[in-house]
């Protein structure tokens, strides 16, 4: 048998002195007796896993509503293409693979249904009463929300998980709503791949999913550098329409990921160890120069085409309209929460009780509920 003592040992041996090492976390708000034969990541990993708020993501839009069609991303299929790409860049960096895989599939995890649209509305329905941001959120979830141990809240996971969680930033996330606990220091280099890991999946799949609806489409992209540059070549290779798409998709994610390998290697050269990453002054896993300005174009094009789609925005302000809605009814007669939320207000205020129950919703319980409440011929 493999115990974790082995484990911890190879991690000493293999992993570069900058990594984090399961021996030397900082440990849990509660401490735990260690497993066996699973690291402390390996098994904040499989807790995330087995949490509820995971299985949900699966029902959480991306960009596309869940019941458009059976091709397009959710956010948990958004998450396990973040992981793989984390965890390949984690090997090669010799960093830590099992935190990597950890903070990846936890990096969603406090988003609403409807993706952007839900969380749009909650930050400004909550704005007096704590605000709302999903990487906080995805905190709370890990650390209060999951109930499944009987001595304490949460998932009492490790502290390096629950920083990446708390640190995790990307093009969509607001910087002033950073927990106080994580603000001083730099993240890992663990959740510094997974950020920019999630930017490599997402820019990438949303082209992808964006031009199989049919919101963008090839030729439009060719006036994106990056785009043209993986385009061009395969163009000329007499691929069927669908597999040039497949190609390009798969040459853009190869792209940004060794250039990112090769930017990271370089600003690693002087550091010795997992306090200097913590004290830099910048992050360490970065694309170069010219990929970020190359990969900003092609942000601006989504966000201009595809993102302010006339049909992604209908979609997006209807999803705001009914979760609104809800919100203001429960507000204003409690009673028709569930009582396993009625219990919570005293402690944690009528606002934020709401909030958490409706940040848990997946889209079509969001749909289902809607009906309930206001279609007088559904049942309640
Ligand atoms: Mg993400």
């Amino acid at each position: 048998m493999l115990t974790r003592q082995e484990l911890e040992e190879r991690e000493e041996k293999l992993l570069a002195p900058y990594a984090a090492k399961s021996k030397r976390t900082k440990g849990r708000i509660h401490p735990e007796e260690e497993h066996p034969f699973r690291s402390v990541y390996q098994r904040d990993r499989d807790r995330i896993i087995h949490s509820n708020a995971f299985r949900k993501l699966e029902y959480k839009t991306q960009v596309f509503l869940n019941h458009e069609g059976d091709y397009y991303r959710t956010r948990l299929t958004h998450t396990l293409e973040v992981a793989q790409i984390a965890v390949s860049i984690a090997r090669t960096l010799r960093l830590n693979e099992d935190l990597t895989e950890a903070i990846a599939l936890a990096h969603d995890i406090g988003h609403t249904p409807f993706g952007h649209a839900g969380e749009e509305v909650l930050r400004e329905l909550m704005k007096d009463f704590g605000g709302f941001e999903h990487n906080q959120q995805g905190l709370r979830v890990v650390d209060l929300l999951e109930e499944r141990y009987p001595n304490f809240k949460g998932l009492n996971l490790t502290y390096e998980t629950r920083e990446g969680i708390a640190k995790h930033k990307s093009f969509f996330d607001q910087k002033d709503m950073r927990n106080k606990e994580f603000e001083h220091y730099q993240p890992s280099l663990e959740a510094q791949v997974v950020d920019l890991a999630d930017e490599i999946a997402y820019d990438s799949h949303d082209l992808d999913d964006g031009i199989t609806a049919g919101l963008i489409n090839e030729e439009q992209l060719l006036d994106v550098e990056i785009w043209k540059e993986v385009y061009k070549p395969l163009s000329r290779k007499g691929l069927s329409r669908e597999m040039l798409k497949y190609q390009a998709v798969r040459s853009l994610i190869n792209l940004s990921t060794i250039d990112l390998i090769k930017e990271s290697e370089k600003r690693l050269e002087s550091i010795g160890s997992l306090e200097e990453v913590r004290k830099s002054k910048h992050r360490l896993i970065s694309f170069s120069k010219e990929m970020s300005e190359k990969r900003k174009e092609l942000k601006n094009f989504l966000s201009k085409n595809l993102y302010s789609h006339y049909r992604v925005m209908r979609m997006m302000i209807k999803a705001q309209r009914f979760i609104k809605q809800l919100f203001l009814i429960y507000s204003e007669k409690p009673q028709q929460l569930p009582l396993s939320c009625q219990e919570k207000i005293g402690e944690q205020g009528l606002e934020r009780t709401i909030c958490d129950y409706i940040a848990g919703m997946t889209d079509r319980f969001v749909l289902e509920e809607y009906k309930k409440l206001f279609d007088p011929y559904e049942k309640v």
